[in-house]
């Protein structure tokens, strides 16, 4: 008890320096609750319903990328998986094949799960938004507010003993954060951990920028070994 109360109390710092007046409701109502994602279902039932879920994403028209994508893509891996890694949006690559992380962001992800001792197809890997933003841009807001039902039934169905963000739009849409807070880069924020629906998030560079800024490999080398830590 004594080890989650200091957990509470170093999140609620680190709200505090991103420069939060209030806590974003996210986080309060999953406190207050004391709300913890838990599925007690057979993987049968899991891998039902995740496909019941992907059916919806598939034909998907809520926001305007369902006009340029080639396909929506949906998550993938172990419906009972311990670990998820969540990420931005699909890329080219990915609209083109219909899988989320293929191409050399995919291997680059890879081979971080492999290098922390687990198979692909053991972990589970989604996105954020599941259509290609055109350009490659970032989601907007809006879209990413019309898509995040899909990612919180996502987590709900996988319920994840830990969660690995990969770069801003999927650290920032877990913690609640909006607007201009927004301008917080990711590196100021992985080193911390905080909850969703009292699971522990990790914040850690997305894989796309880790092909251009290679230094910072050790870094999201450090976050998977806290996730380890915290999967033990
Ligand atoms: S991005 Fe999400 S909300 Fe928008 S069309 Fe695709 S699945 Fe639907």
């Amino acid at each position: 008890m004594g080890r989650e109360i200091e957990n509470i109390l170093d999140i609620l710092n680190f709200y505090k320096v991103l420069g939060f007046k209030e806590l974003p409701e996210v986080f309060l109502s999953s406190l207050l609750k004391g709300e913890k994602t838990q599925n007690t279902h057979s993987k049968d039932k899991l891998d039902k319903t995740l496909t019941a879920l992907n059916e919806e994403i598939r034909i998907c028209k809520k926001c305007i990328l369902s006009k340029e994508r080639t396909q929506a893509v949906c998550g993938e891996g172990n419906a009972n998986a311990k670990l998820m890694f969540i990420g931005e949006a699909p890329g080219v690559d990915e609209d083109r094949q219909g899988r989320p992380f293929v191409g050399e962001a995919g291997n680059l992800l890879t081979s971080l799960i492999e290098k922390m001792g687990f198979k692909r197809q053991e972990v589970y890997i989604t996105n954020t938004v599941k259509c290609h933003p055109p350009g490659n841009r970032d989601p907007l807001e809006e879209e990413v507010s019309l898509c995040f039902d899909y990612l919180k039934r996502e987590i709900e169905i996988i319920s994840p003993k830990v969660i690995i963000t990969l770069g801003k739009v999927a650290t920032y849409t877990l913690m609640g954060m909006k607007g201009k807070i927004k301008d917080i880069a990711i590196s100021k924020i992985r080193g911390n951990v905080f909850l969703y629906k009292n699971i522990p998030v990790i914040p850690t560079f997305h894989p796309a920028y880790l092909l251009r800024n290679r230094k910072d490999k050790w870094l999201t080398w450090e976050d998977a070994q806290e996730a380890l830590r915290r999967l033990k």
